[in-house]
């Protein structure tokens, strides 16, 4: 739901989808259209249909690879080959639902990553995403508990510190490892 979607917007709407539908097993029976309806009111709906495909998918008799029947996988790459998981979202799930050592890049991780090391690359190239998830992959912790912490405060680094407004700099606590806030001009970031 939080692809594309606000937090605000998504959590009433979550809450009311989970007392619905509280299993990818109630996902998995429902018709389509029940699941639609759930989702009014979110936009996207591209989502719910790759969300009842994946139910159906992985409570099918054969299972997503890598986990049990009715369970999502927990490694990224078997997160990836099912409808509408990408790069991030596998991501997320590997390192937040299962405490996986797997790297995430969305907007604002991948804000911080160029500015504290890349400052010079186009992000929304296909090289940049590659640079910025090679960064990502390269700085992971060594246990995937601590890659949980280490993936939030990321996060949280981007949408609290180095915004996309401004770089506050000043008190940054990543700001002696950053070339462009160790610059005198860093204020500003690009
Ligand atoms: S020092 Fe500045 S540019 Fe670097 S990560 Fe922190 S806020 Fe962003």
């Amino acid at each position: 739901m939080l692809q594309q979607t606000q937090v605000s917007r998504v959590v009433v709407k979550y809450s009311e989808f989970l007392e619905r539908f509280p299993t990818l097993a109630h996902v998995a029976r429902a018709k389509p259209a029940r699941v639609m309806e759930a989702w009014e009111g979110l936009g996207y709906y591209a989502r719910a249909r790759n969300l009842h495909r994946l139910a159906r998918e992985v409570t099918s008799a054969n299972g997503a690879d890598g986990a049990s029947v009715g369970q999502l996988p927990s490694e990224p790459e078997a997160l990836r080959a099912l409808p509408g998981i990408g790069a991030y979202t596998a991501g997320a799930v590997a390192s937040f639902a299962y405490e996986r050592r797997a790297a995430l890049v969305d907007t604002n991780v991948a804000r911080v990553l160029k500015r504290a090391f890349v400052p010079n690359v186009q992000i929304k190239t296909t090289r940049g995403q590659r640079t910025i998830w090679g960064i990502a992959d390269a700085m992971l912790p060594r246990t995937g508990r601590v890659t949980w912490t280490h993936n939030q405060a990321l996060m949280e680094l981007g949408a609290l510190v180095c915004t996309a407004r401004i770089a506050h700099c000043d008190r940054c606590p990543v700001r002696s490892y950053c070339v462009t806030g160790s610059k005198p001009s860093g204020r500003r970031a690009p």
